[in-house]
């Protein structure tokens, strides 16, 4: 009934058997923008602004189209099972006359783990039927009960790491809490107390499986305290920017925290799906797409400086062009920005590969294209573990087929290429697929140029700081991804010795949306993924 890897449709193309290629100038100057604007954004490291869910959320949020957003995505997270990038998957759900197809792909995952996770997913999706016949509580207590051991374990590599964060953090703030002498620091410490030792049970390194289940899922319930509203709120307070104090250990508690119960929250919404659409897990088939291979380093000749890729980038008819200049000179003298593009534009890593969304948005194309009727109730919908980085947000921006996708985080990735085929389905010739190709690099590199010059003239990032969302989507988890907006008021200043900090935060009037799941970091996972040599070798 499964597939395993993507199969040849008698639909496919004749323009889908070779690969787009564009011309090695084009590839550089656009990578060359990158290199730029990665640069910039190191200059400017901690100047992004803070993301915000408290203000008002899209409307249609509690619609039924909304519901099965959160459900795909959902699939996504609980197949994103290892730190650092190369697991993050992206689904979509296709309605074919007889069944439904589950179709996903990851960033970076071998072929015998893809069919691990094809395996692992069909299950789970196999045991969503008895959802339906669930008709009180405790059957679905029960019933969550298994589901959520299911989804532990395959995620097994993934929770150490938040079990390992939430151990430091909980010491830090027990020390804390040890020096204060108001009552409710003392209560707080109690309770902390009593979590970390949760945590080292559930963390313990001669677990058995059994055990290490039994005492995570414990830990599990209990974190569900750390969300009632005064508790939620004090925690809200420590993190708090605005706070004097050591914030750290604070937001590191609500953002392993609150990724732990993510898995709680994503088994319910499965539940929920269940229960909404049993016909989605009655008869279906999941297939699996290949992983991209890494392409080589684009920028093969010697680095460029700022001024040369800007004077490139900038046509001359532009009026302010030497107003850029001089702000890049600036940052030439002051940051040696030159230095951080060598250091990019020749990095052994960089070697791009495609991300999970496009990997299924280009399956899809290639398969039959993206018309609303293949898909689950016409809804045109990729979900991913992750929100989208950038480049995706910029590729879907700019590609005509309508297919949503998640909010951006705004960072960006040098590891990030195109499709290797043409983005799509129905064009006649090679001639054809290259020009679509060159009108979506086009698109991209309209909104890139912007943002290098915004970059540039405004000083700030849009590029996110660590567990900058956490806070409040930890005080306000309302079950279920949260589309957040930026609140253009609230920056985090860091001081870094040779970084062109503002002192004063400016708005963004850049409003791309954001969204956020549970306060997930994508930033912190780039920087443990600089730490670990299998993961960086295999970018975002
Ligand atoms: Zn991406």
């Amino acid at each position: 009934m499964s597939q395993i890897i993507e199969q040849e449709n008698e639909t496919i193309g004749p323009i889908f058997a070779e690969p787009v290629v564009v011309s090695a100038k084009t590839i550089r100057r656009f990578y060359e923008v990158v290199v730029l604007l990665l640069a910039l954004n190191e200059g400017y490291k901690g100047t992004a602004n803070k993301k915000n869910n408290e203000l008002p959320h899209n409307t249609g949020e509690n619609s039924d189209e909304h519901l099965f957003h959160n459900l795909v995505s959902r699939l996504g997270q609980i197949c994103d099972s290892r730190p650092g990038g190369s697991t993050v998957t992206a689904f979509a759900v296709l309605q074919h006359p007889d069944k439904v197809e589950y179709v996903f792909a990851s960033n970076r995952r071998k072929t015998v783990e893809l069919e691990t996770t094809r395996a692992y997913i069909s299950a789970i999706l196999a045991s969503l039927r008895e959802s339906s016949y669930c008709e009180d509580d405790d059957q679905r207590e029960k019933y969550l009960s298994n589901l959520l051991r299911d989804v532990l374990t395959f995620n097994r590599e993934r929770i150490k790491r938040y079990l390992n964060g939430l151990t430091t953090a909980l010491e830090a703030c027990i020390a804390i809490c040890g020096t204060e002498s108001s009552s409710t620091a003392a209560s707080r410490q109690k309770s902390f107390v009593q979590m970390l030792e949760l945590v080292r049970l559930a963390n313990q390194r001669d677990n058995d499986d059994d055990e290490f289940l039994d005492h995570t899922e414990e830990l599990i319930n209990a974190l569900q305290s750390l969300q009632k509203p005064a508790t939620a709120l004090f925690l809200r307070k420590r993190a708090s920017d605005d706070n004097a104090g050591n914030t750290e250990p604070w937001r590191d508690t609500q953002h392993c925290s609150s990724r732990l119960l993510a898995y709680r929250r994503a088994v319910e919404a499965l539940w929920d799906s269940g229960c909404m659409w049993p016909s989605l897990f009655d008869t279906f088939e999941v297939t699996c797409i290949p992983s991209s291979i890494k392409a080589l380093n684009p920028l093969n000749a010697s680095p460029q400086t700022a001024s040369e890729i800007l004077t490139r980038m900038i046509p001359s008819s532009v009026e302010t062009k030497a107003k850029y200049l001089d702000l890049a000179e600036t940052m030439q003298q002051n940051f040696d920005l030159n230095k951080v593009i060598e250091d990019e534009w020749t990095n052994k890593l960089f070697r791009p590969i495609v991300h999970a969304e496009i990997l299924v948005h280009s399956w899809l194309e290639k398969t039959g294209g993206t018309r609303p009727e293949r898909f689950f109730h016409n809804w045109q919908y990729i979900g991913c573990s992750k929100p989208v980085c950038k480049l995706c947000h910029y590729y879907f921006s700019s590609h005509p087929s309508g297919v949503q996708v998640r909010g951006t985080h705004g960072n960006l990735y040098r590891n990030w290429r195109m499709p290797d085929y043409s983005d799509s389905y129905g064009l006649r010739t090679k001639e054809e697929a290259l020009a679509k190709r060159h009108e979506i690099l086009q698109g991209i590199m309209v909104h890139l140029r912007q943002c290098v010059l915004r970059t540039l003239s405004e000083k700030i990032t849009d590029s996110r700081p660590c567990d900058s969302n956490t806070i409040s989507s930890f005080a306000l988890n309302h079950g279920h991804i949260g589309m957040g907006v930026q609140d253009p008021n609230s920056f985090v200043l860091r001081t870094r010795s040779n970084s062109l900090i503002r002192s004063e935060p400016q708005p963004l009037v850049f409003s791309e949306e954001w969204e956020t799941m549970d306060g997930e970091s994508e930033t912190r996972d780039g920087v443990e993924r600089s730490l670990a040599s299998e993961a960086s070798s295999s970018a975002n």
